[in-house]
């Protein structure tokens, strides 16, 4: 099996590459062309995208319906001062309203997802008078200092630095690798009390608890029944405010119309971005009468240049409608029931496949080496995203590389979900065989390759830094090897 032809797009990266900052390891394919659930690159090869872009393009690439109301609006107005308000933002805001859990009717738009987590977090910290933060320790809050420190963040170095003062992560729940080695349900939620024993020790006061209602960058863990309960508890005990981050679980992507929802928990505030604009950047904070009211009491204000911007609101206006015309929150939880299914077939076939979890289309396949012992297969992630590429199929890893995501447009067909699981399941097959070479996978431009190279050689780095720790003579023997002693 051979990469597809990339021909052409390795000629733009000659051309181009080198005016572009590289924040990443991009792949070889320049992307030309995307509809449905379909990105075509410049050499023409078309790629089944189960990832909706960055987890965005909730109703498909390009739909129809949204690409209309961008250009209206475009041709209406596409900007406006901050204190100014258009037509369209409040006609967004009433129809969220429209959709929104429990009271949460008011809402605020802004472009990225961090700038909204660090909006909800100012208001947070507003509201109570208080400034602790407490995310999740496999939590994915934004790019951002506060909202890094509060999850994994992402890398470390002087980019991530310097730790944010007053935050503070808790246990995940992440039950197939329990952090304190309980067992759900007996456990009566023993990570969440364990944290809070020492969140006690570490904040003194909290301003906000932040959690996803699937925890998607972390690992697709899906909080257990009672948990986000148990949290909301938490936070009442500490009369702080939750904040469910609704980037990923937002939007029908779960079978409901917000994540939390299926978790029976009212948050404070709701956080939106991705899905909310179906590919087009918008987010936003939604939170109830009571809170905006605290925070009209306290004077609070906040500004940006792209706040309560017309085009956002139109796509997110757009979204909305078509996810409401279309069904799309009911077919979520059909197609998400039925690839669920298909893939629970590939569990039961390929025993390296410890676990699918996840609701609606917002599902996780966890790879291990060995199933009696649960060791994570780390590399099967990278290994099966660029064996999926070859024939085809797009999909993406978590920050555990064992755990594949899969979060297709809401609008992927039966046909689709049938033939993506074929090739995932003809791509186990060859990662297993171990015929595969990742050299000759990675991408080939020579602005991913150096990025590559650096990344390798963090990763043998931080393997070797492990194994020093566990045994510096097996360290030693290996070098010596390697050095021609023995
Ligand atoms: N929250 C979650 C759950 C996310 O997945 C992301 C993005 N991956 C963000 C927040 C941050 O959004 P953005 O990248 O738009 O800042």
């Amino acid at each position: 099996m051979t990469n597809p032809d990339v021909t052409k797009s390795l000629q733009l990266w000659k051309e181009y590459g080198q005016f572009v900052l590289m924040a990443m390891p991009y792949d070889d394919n320049v992307i030309v062309a995307a509809n449905g659930c379909t990105v075509v690159d410049a050499d023409g090869n078309e790629f089944l995208d189960l990832t909706s872009g960055q987890f965005c393009a909730v109703l498909g690439h390009n739909h129809a319906k949204l690409v209309e109301r961008l250009r209206e609006q475009g041709e209406k107005v596409l900007h406006t001062s901050s204190n100014q308000i258009s037509l369209t933002v409040m006609e967004t805001a009433a129809k969220l309203a429209a959709v929104a859990p429990g009271d949460l009717k008011k809402s605020l738009f802004l472009s990225t997802g961090s700038e909204a987590n660090e909006c909800a977090l100012r208001i947070a910290k507003t509201v109570t008078g208080k400034s602790g933060v407490v995310g999740l320790s496999q939590g994915y809050y934004g790019i951002t200092l506060a909202t890094r420190n509060a999850g994994i963040g992402f890398g470390k170095g002087p980019a991530a630095s310097p730790a944010v003062p007053d935050t503070f992560r808790l246990l995940t729940p992440y039950c197939l690798r329990c952090p304190v080695g309980a067992t759900y349900p007996d456990c009566d939620f023993l990570c969440l009390k364990t944290s809070e024993a020492i969140l006690q020790t570490q904040v003194e006061e909290v301003a906000a608890f932040i959690v996803e209602p699937i925890l998607s960058g972390g690992g697709m863990v899906v909080p257990p029944a009672g948990y986000l309960q148990r949290l909301s508890e938490l936070a009442r005990k500490y009369d702080a405010l939750l904040i469910a981050d609704e980037a990923q679980t937002g939007f029908g992507r779960t079978g409901k119309w917000f994540g939390i929802e299926q978790h029976g928990v009212t948050p404070d505030i709701i956080t939106i971005c991705k899905n909310a604009g179906g590919g087009f950047p918008v987010s936003g904070v939604m939170t109830t009468e009571t809170v905006t009211k605290q925070l009209g009491a306290r004077g609070f204000y906040h500004l940006s240049s792209h706040q309560a911007d017309p085009l956002g609101a139109a796509a997110l206006g757009a979204v909305v409608d078509t996810i409401r015309e279309e069904n799309l929150v009911e077919q979520a939880a059909q197609k998400g029931q039925y690839f669920k299914d298909r893939l629970l077939e590939l569990k039961a076939k390929w025993p390296v496949i410890a676990d699918v979890r996840g609701m609606g289309l917002m599902l996780g396949v966890e790879f291990v080496k060995d199933p009696s012992t649960l060791e994570p297969a780390d590399d099967m992630g990278r290994t099966l995203r660029r064996l999926c590429f070859r024939k085809g199929v797009q999909l993406n890893y978590t920050i555990l590389s064992q755990v594949l995501r899969i979060t297709p447009p809401l609008t992927i067909t039966k046909a689709q979900i049938d033939y993506a699981v074929t090739v995932l399941d003809g791509a186990i097959a060859d990662a297993l065989s171990g015929t595969h070479n990742v050299e000759e996978m990675a991408p080939h431009n020579p602005y991913t390759r150096t990025l590559l190279k650096r990344s390798w050689r963090k990763t043998y780095a931080h393997y070797i830094e492990k194994l020093w720790h566990t045994s510096p003579q097996r360290v030693i023997q290996a070098l010596g090897r390697k050095m021609g002693r023995d």
